[in-house]
């Protein structure tokens, strides 16, 4: 997708700090945290959000999921962390790529 940021920070147009990287997905920071570890997971495959997923989509959020624990702990959040996805205006969606926020660094409260 021509005019979609994170399509753009996957191929390198716009930059990141990347931390992850395999075959089907990428994480890097949020470039304006909410937490003082905030990063994001997404798909490399473009897809808007979690209303337009497909049966055929089951594998890569599988992959993701599973991949996020390492993630986590591999940026120093052993005490534990946030997963976030926001989907759609009311869900409080900026970015209209799927992503998985991951929080922590601090305890987290409320919701
Ligand atoms: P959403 O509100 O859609 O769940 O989350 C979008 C997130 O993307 C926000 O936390 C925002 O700070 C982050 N973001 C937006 N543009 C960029 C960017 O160009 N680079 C990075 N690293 N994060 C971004
Ligand atoms: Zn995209």
């Amino acid at each position: 997708m021509s005019d979609c940021i994170f399509c753009k920070i996957l191929d390198g147009d716009i930059p990141s700090n990347r931390v992850y990287e395999d075959e089907h997905c990428i994480a890097f920071h949020d470039v304006q945290p909410a937490a003082p570890v905030h990063l994001l997971v997404i798909p490399r495959k473009h897809i808007s959000s979690l209303d337009a997923l497909t049966p055929q989509d089951q594998e890569l959020m599988g992959h993701i999921m599973t991949r996020i624990p390492e993630i986590a702990r591999n940026q120093g959040l052993e005490q534990g962390y946030r997963t976030v996805i926001n989907t759609g205006e009311q869900g409080g969606q900026t970015v209209f790529h799927i992503h998985f926020h991951i929080l922590g660094g601090r305890q987290m409260t409320g919701l």
